[in-house]
């Protein structure tokens, strides 16, 4: 699977960071839960993944308008350089 054109490598390195902080958050957690050893994750941890998640689709969504309109900005100046 490719990486799109839009996903920067600050996004990636940002997305590390929050992968290795929730990782981390489940190893300490889940040694203490009963209900995680029992069975699914429990609320708080779905909760956790969830704001995870919620990060990457907003990331996704801005550097992907971001990318868009730099790409407008582009055309435009081009095709305004080939008029002038
Ligand atoms: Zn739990």
């Amino acid at each position: 699977m490719s990486v799109p054109e839009w996903w920067t490598d600050a996004d990636a390195g940002e997305l590390d960071v929050l992968v290795w902080e929730f990782t981390g958050a489940v190893e300490a957690h889940w040694p203490t839960c009963a209900e995680c050893q029992a069975g699914p994750w429990c609320t708080t941890l779905r909760d956790a993944l969830e704001v995870v998640l919620a990060w990457k689709r907003g990331r996704e969504f801005l550097s992907r308008a971001a990318w868009l309109r730099e790409q407008q900005t582009l055309r435009e100046r081009e095709v305004a350089r080939r008029a002038a």
